[in-house]
């Protein structure tokens, strides 16, 4: 696999979208894992997470009524 901005070679891929990321270009993110609790919600997360610095994960969880049948 080759890193999605420089074509060197990856390390790893990015735990958000999939890309391929090279030592160079390589950021951490805190990753949540999981989100329970209502007032306040609470959010189980995984900090350094392997993140290629491209996507843009959003910080909050996205509302998909359409999936709640
Ligand atoms: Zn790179
Ligand atoms: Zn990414």
């Amino acid at each position: 696999m080759l890193c999605a901005q420089c074509d060197d070679s990856a390390r790893g891929t990015c735990r958000f979208c999939g890309r391929g990321v090279c030592a160079t270009h390589h950021s951490n993110l805190p990753f949540v894992v999981t989100l329970f609790g209502v007032q306040p919600p609470q959010a189980i997360v995984v900090g350094g997470t392997l993140w290629c610095g491209v996507c843009r994960p959003q910080p909050e969880p996205i509302a998909m009524p359409e999936l709640n049948r």
